[in-house]
């Protein structure tokens, strides 16, 4: 099938739907200039993730680790959303999208305008302190590295959640709900080998429900997808929101 049939398909599903939910990853991020962790030209190419990533390495060398985080946080402050984020955002406001679970830790869904988002992994605009759980936002990269906490001067730390440790609760909660209650899946260009953010889908498609892809390659979560639609995300969801929304337009008329 052309990829103009399998948006058709998929539209089909997106209309019909009931509870409709999207799960994100670092690939949305990918065409505003964030780079992935896996995928063409991933991070990971250049550095191993259990080198930065992770509470042993904060331990061993928070100054490298923190020198990377301070990287990613100006990139983060200097992108802006691809039309990838805003056709999600279109999707809420539609009615249709119900939650957006993003692993992704930058703000550009926020940014787009989408409301409904639980952040799986955390966010790198926000840093925490180590000892006395004091948080604050970046508006700009830290210049002091390692940065320390204003209020008792320990270590602070990236507010993301790193290899190895567990889903801050309230988001493993949300996100579970939601994934036992969907009839449509949206997955958005993630490699669906972190867990347990790759299960979501699985989850849904246990539930009976539907899961469409959009990923420029083959995932771990493709064998699961009812429609994949090869792509750049950016590409993709708008024809996908214009069709839904050329749909929803007749139905109207009907
Ligand atoms: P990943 O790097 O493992 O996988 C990225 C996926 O996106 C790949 O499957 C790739 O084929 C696909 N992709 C690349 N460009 C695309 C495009 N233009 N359109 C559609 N798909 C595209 O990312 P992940 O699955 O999110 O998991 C890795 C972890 O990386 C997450 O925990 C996340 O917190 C972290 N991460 C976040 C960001 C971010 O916040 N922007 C960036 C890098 C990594
Ligand atoms: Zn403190």
């Amino acid at each position: 099938m052309s990829l103009e049939e399998l948006i058709e398909s998929a539209t089909e599903l997106i209309v019909r739907s009931r509870h409709m939910i999207a799960l994100t990853g670092a690939g949305v991020s990918a065409e505003s200039g964030i780079p992935t962790f896996r995928g063409p030209n991933g991070l990971w190419r250049k550095f191993k993730p259990e080198e930065l990533a992770t509470p042993e390495a904060f331990r061993r060398n928070p100054r490298l680790v923190w020198e990377w985080y301070a990287w990613r946080i100006g990139l983060v402050l200097k992108a802006t959303p691809n039309p990838a984020h805003y056709a999600l955002a279109e999707l809420e406001k539609l009615g249709i999208l119900k939650c957006l679970i993003t692993q992704n830790v930058d703000d550009l869904h926020e940014r787009a305008g989408s409301r409904s988002v639980v952040h799986f992994h955390g966010e790198i605009l926000f840093a925490r302190c180590t000892s006395c759980g004091f948080r604050l936002k970046w508006s700009e990269p830290p210049s002091e590295i390692p940065p320390r906490c204003p209020k008792c001067g320990s270590l602070l730390r990236p507010d993301v959640v790193w290899f190895g440790e567990p889903i801050p609760e309230e988001a493993l909660r949300r996100a579970l709900h939601e994934a036992s209650r969907a009839d449509v899946i949206l997955v958005v260009g993630t490699s669906g080998v972190v867990q347990p953010a790759g299960s979501i889908p699985y989850i849904v498609k246990e539930h009976g429900g539907t899961v469409i892809e959009v990923n420029v390659e083959e995932s771990a979560i493709t064998p699961v997808a009812d429609v994949f639609l090869r792509g750049k995300a950016g590409e993709v969801l708008p024809k996908l929101v214009t069709a839904v929304k050329r749909k929803l337009g007749k139905r109207g008329k009907e």
